[in-house]
């Protein structure tokens, strides 16, 4: 990719999303974390939905750690792989009281010990909470950045994030990560991409015919 391509694209995300962030919504550290969990294969909107109610209901930590599982599952039960979930929040509260004070650790094999935090989960939580330059592929940056040339369209997840670490300068990692899932859920949606409003799509792998 050269590097007036990687302009074009900076300055039109910048131009249309200039100051985006996290879509979940939260008060507290351990509040994001749980709510990055919760995310896994469902939207923000329905994240924010379930939280709103969890976290009213159960105001620290300590109560989440002992919140009946049912209590959580009946909480979070709109949401898909509901019961996983709401055991992973009990159990990943549980141990960050015994083993990190009840503080949200920032080293990444930290966060890997959690239950439900994945890679991306712990990426996603190292940008957000300690500005840690970190990009995390979900689905729409994966779909975005195959789209916009980073990687092959047959690229694997792990290759796309390699690719990006390389291609996007470290102080953009965090704004463009969330470029990417702001353009990916508005502008380049999955099924219909609102291609005729694009100004990428002369470098764009993916345009959608007819339009
Ligand atoms: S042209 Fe369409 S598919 Fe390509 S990046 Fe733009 S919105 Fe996405």
């Amino acid at each position: 990719m050269t590097k007036n391509k990687l302009e074009l694209i900076f300055n039109y995300l910048d131009e249309i999303l200039p100051n985006v962030g996290t879509e979940l919504h939260y008060s507290k550290d351990y509040e994001l974390l749980f709510a990055v969990i919760l995310s896994a294969q469902t939207t923000d909107v329905a994240v924010n939905k379930v939280t709103n109610v969890l976290f009213s209901k159960f105001k620290t930590l300590e109560e989440l750690s002992e919140a009946p599982i049912e209590e959580i599952e009946n909480i979070i039960k709109s949401i898909g792989l509901f019961r996983n979930k709401a055991k992973n929040i009990k159990e990943s509260a549980k141990i960050l009281l015994l083993k990190f004070n009840g503080v949200i650790p920032s080293k990444k094999e930290d966060l890997l010990t959690l239950p439900g935090v994945g890679v991306k989960t712990a990426n996603v939580v190292r940008a957000e909470l300690f500005k840690i330059p970190e990009i995390a592929v979900d689905t729409h940056v994966f779909r975005v950045a195959k789209r916009l040339g980073f990687a092959q369209l047959s690229a694997k997840i792990e290759d796309v994030e390699q690719l990006l670490r390389k291609k996007i300068p470290v102080e953009r990692y965090i704004l463009t990560h969330h470029q990417f899932i702001h353009f990916g859920r508005y502008v380049c949606l999955a099924r219909n991409p609102k291609c005729k409003d694009c100004k990428l799509i002369s470098l764009c792998k993916e345009p959608k015919k007819n339009i």
